[in-house]
């Protein structure tokens, strides 16, 4: 897109090259050094469809289904900004959407849409190409408000006493600005409360975003919130499915799709902080701040914390709220370490462990579902070769069968799955046993092996399960995953005691 200036009273104005006559002559927004930013005239007959729908996104003029003409008599009046979407600075180039300023993540190409050698960025190039002359575009009037009907929450569960002590904490937060990590043990049922604090901040008219890394996250959780706030019009956005309705007061997003709001929300909960890709990937958390107003409430959940955000808790600068124990009130699982062999070399030779295989049939013979966790596709492919029956299937990341074998696992139809990492979140089957083969295998890090351990014991009917590390050699990762495990359980004992 090229832009024309045009004169007016206020200035000379930005006019799209659709709209511009003929002869003037047209340039990229690149190439503005400064960009006029039309003065509010609060007397405009402004759209409210258009204010509805754009309050807090920042968007790609080919995202917003209003015509051109609407968005520049907007844009004149002062309603609407264009911004540049890809800005130079000192050091080099700087994605105004994802925040990239990577050298590496830019790629230039010659563009149709200004004439020239233009400049992309390639790290949110999901989200439809962004260039040097393209505008990102925003709502700059008065927001639209948001106002939810009686009753706003319909819930009547049960908290536990931990549980409560953390809403409350969660509560008072809402309508200030503030942050707060709640460190809540797998299991222990850490979206129920959220549901008081969601309430109050929906009645007072705030705008709140539940963000999580993971899509899996925002598809568990939308029916369940639409449940819980029946009569709130509930967004979920993700890969593939991002709504461009009227903005909404309780979005659930993955954080990549926070890409397209700025100053958006009140209230921001982000969902399993420490999960890939968000905990690797600056420009997600840049995404997650851009989304957030400057006095937003913000709200961290999470079983297993990364050092980061520990090291900010002993530092002092973020408040952390424990819930040690779950929901029904049982210890965690605690691992117990069987030592299996040279199992590489086993694998070599086509055969696992004795001590795997005795395992293995005593699950299958007593009928009772279990997880067994490995380090690789490949260990993955030659262990089920050696352990495959009518009970035993697989799943890892690239398995185009992935959602259906997780499904029916879930209905009971496999007994046994073998699976990566993949599954060491989010699948909660009630009576299950966990084992990992290749526990001294490096992609088992401290904190994966307290997510896997805790999808173990997770309903009340049956609170106990054996969470087994079949290992060539005890690792740190293993030793620091049982320590963080039994500390969580003696914590809970100890809050019992009280
Ligand atoms: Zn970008
Ligand atoms: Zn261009």
């Amino acid at each position: 897109m090229r832009f024309a200036t045009i004169p007016t009273k206020l200035g000379p104005f930005l006019c799209p090259e659709p709209l511009a006559n003929q002869s003037t002559s047209l340039f990229p927004i690149s190439k503005l050094t400064e960009l006029p930013y039309p003065p509010l005239q609060s007397d405009f007959n402004f759209d409210p469809d258009l204010q509805a729908f754009f309050t807090g996104r920042l968007l790609l003029l080919d995202e917003i289904p209003f015509p051109l003409q609407t968005i520049q008599a907007h844009y004149l009046h002062g309603f609407i900004q264009y911004e540049k979407g890809i800005t130079k600075e000192e050091h080099g180039l700087s994605c105004r959407r994802c925040g990239n300023q990577d050298k590496e993540l830019f790629a230039t190409f010659s563009c149709y849409r200004c004439k020239e050698e233009c400049a992309y960025c390639r790290n949110c190039i999901m989200m439809g190409r962004i260039s040097q002359c393209t505008p990102l575009i925003r709502w700059a009037g008065p927001a639209t408000g948001f106002h939810v009907e009686e009753p706003i929450l319909r819930w009547d569960g049960q908290l536990s006493e931990l549980q409560s002590s953390a809403s409350e904490r969660v509560y008072e937060l809402i309508g200030h600005a503030g942050e707060i990590l709640v460190w809540a043990v797998c299991g222990s049922g850490k979206t129920e409360i959220l549901f008081a604090g969601i309430e109050k901040a929906l009645r007072e008219g705030l705008r709140v975003c539940l963000a999580t890394p993971r899509t899996d996250v925002v598809m568990e959780l939308f029916p369940r919130f639409e449940q819980a706030f029946p009569n709130t019009q509930v967004e979920a956005l993700y890969g593939g499915h991002s709504s461009m309705d009227r903005a909404s007061p309780l979005v659930l997003s993955t954080t990549h799709q926070l890409f397209r709001f700025e100053k958006a929300f009140d209230v921001m909960i982000v969902d399993e902080v420490d999960a890939f890709p968000y905990s690797y990937d600056k420009t997600l958390q840049f995404a997650v701040e851009k989304a957030c107003k400057d006095e937003a409430a913000r709200i961290y959940l999470s079983a297993t914390p990364s050092e980061d955000l520990l090291a900010r808790v002993r530092r002092k600068e973020l408040d952390v709220i424990h819930i040690s124990k779950r929901f029904h009130g049982y210890p965690l699982p605690v691992p117990e370490f069987t030592w299996c062999g040279n199992w590489k070399k086993g694998l070599k030779k086509g055969y696992v462990p004795k001590v795997l295989t005795e395992w293995v049939k005593r699950k299958l013979d007593s009928g009772r579902q279990c997880f067994l966790f490995v380090p690789t596709v490949k260990v993955l492919n030659d262990v089920y070769e050696c352990l495959k029956s009518d009970s035993v299937d697989f799943v890892h990341a690239e398995d185009p069968e992935r959602k259906e074998k997780v499904n029916r696992f879930r209905k009971g139809e496999i007994t046994m799955l073998i699976t990566t990492t993949i599954l060491e979140r989010g699948v909660t089957v009630p009576e299950i046993d966990v084992a990992v083969f290749g526990a001294d295998h490096e992609v088992f890090t401290s904190n994966a092996f307290v997510q896997i351990s805790g999808r173990v014991g997770r309903s009340i009917e049956d609170p106990y399960g054996e969470v087994t590390y079949f290992h060539f050699g005890k690792t740190k990762a293993m030793a620091s995953a049982k320590k963080t495990i039994e500390q969580h359980n003696s914590r809970s004992s100890r809050e019992i005691d009280k």
